[in-house]
């Protein structure tokens, strides 16, 4: 399916689940538009759109030609694309096509999935009911950026080697960890960010999120330099503790 670019997102999503086209379910209610979701190749609840994309077409911002991207071509990484990387601010991105599934292979493999769906008392779950479930668990845990600002998870989960994931698991036995198929393992940056003290930590009028560590909020008038600081102290206070580096998930301007 070809979707243009300027479709709101969660909107495209609701749509697919009223057609009854499977695979965008767990990435419901992820603000923004069709045309940004390659850029950094959106995620959520144990999928990447990257899964879901086939062609991205683009218009090149210097002689105004069109080209298509295939997937292989868009060089998708964790929260990346080419268009965030070395194509930066070369194309706009037009329209994006999709793959997606008469047929509905469930992904309910994050436990809070199942939990939900548990809460829920659904036990046959449908792309509907992954969808609500997902809309349910995002309603409790982020702020909502109408009401507070905030972009989201300021932090990508950091990917580590297993002699640091061993020498963390010494020390922090909870740790939460994922194994990566290229043998790395993936830390919870939120969960690093909560150990060292900040999760709901307000300096005047920003500060952590209370729910969600990995959200920096902005109570209204903060700058974008106040916000970027204290980034940085995280960052600093992560690195002491548990000797990783986060890397910012935002684009700094
Ligand atoms: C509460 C909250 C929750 C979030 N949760 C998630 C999440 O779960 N997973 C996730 O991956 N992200 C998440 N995000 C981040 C955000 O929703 C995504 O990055 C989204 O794709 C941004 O869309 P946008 O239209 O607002 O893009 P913008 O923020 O306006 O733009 C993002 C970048 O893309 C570029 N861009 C936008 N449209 C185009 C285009 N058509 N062509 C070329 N370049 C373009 C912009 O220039 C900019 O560099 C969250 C954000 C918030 C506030």
């Amino acid at each position: 399916m070809k979707v243009s670019a300027g479709e709101v997102w969660h909107e495209f999503v609701l749509y697919c689940i009223e057609k009854g086209y499977a695979g965008v379910e767990n990435l419901s209610l992820i603000p923004g538009s069709v045309g940004a979701a390659p850029m950094q190749n959106i995620g959520a609840y144990g999928v990447e759109v990257k899964e879901l994309i086939t062609e991205v077409e683009v218009l090149d911002l210097k002689d105004f030609t069109t080209s298509i991207f295939s997937n292989n071509e868009c060089e998708f990484g964790y929260r990346s694309s080419i268009f965030k990387t070395t194509a930066k601010g070369k194309y706009f991105i037009t329209a994006v096509t999709f793959k997606l599934n008469k047929k509905a292979k469930l992904n309910t493999s994050y436990g809070a999935i199942e939990d939900e769906l548990n809460v829920m008392g659904v036990k046959n779950p449908t792309i509907k009911n992954v969808s609500d479930a997902v809309i349910n668990i995002r309603r409790s845990k982020l702020p909502d950026p109408i009401k507070i600002g905030n972009s989201g998870s300021f932090f990508k989960n950091p990917e580590v080697s297993i002699e640091v994931k061993n020498k963390i698991l010494s020390k922090h036995p909870n740790v939460p960890v994922y194994n990566q198929p290229s043998g790395d393992f993936k830390l919870a940056a939120g969960w690093l960010i909560e150990q060292c003290g900040w999760k709901g930590k307000r300096i005047e009028n920003y500060g952590v999120h209370t729910k969600q560590a990995l959200v920096l909020v902005n109570y209204g008038g903060a700058k974008g330099q106040d916000i970027y600081n204290l980034s940085e102290d995280i960052i600093q206070s992560v690195k002491k503790k548990f000797g990783v580096t986060l890397e910012r998930e935002v684009n700094i301007i």
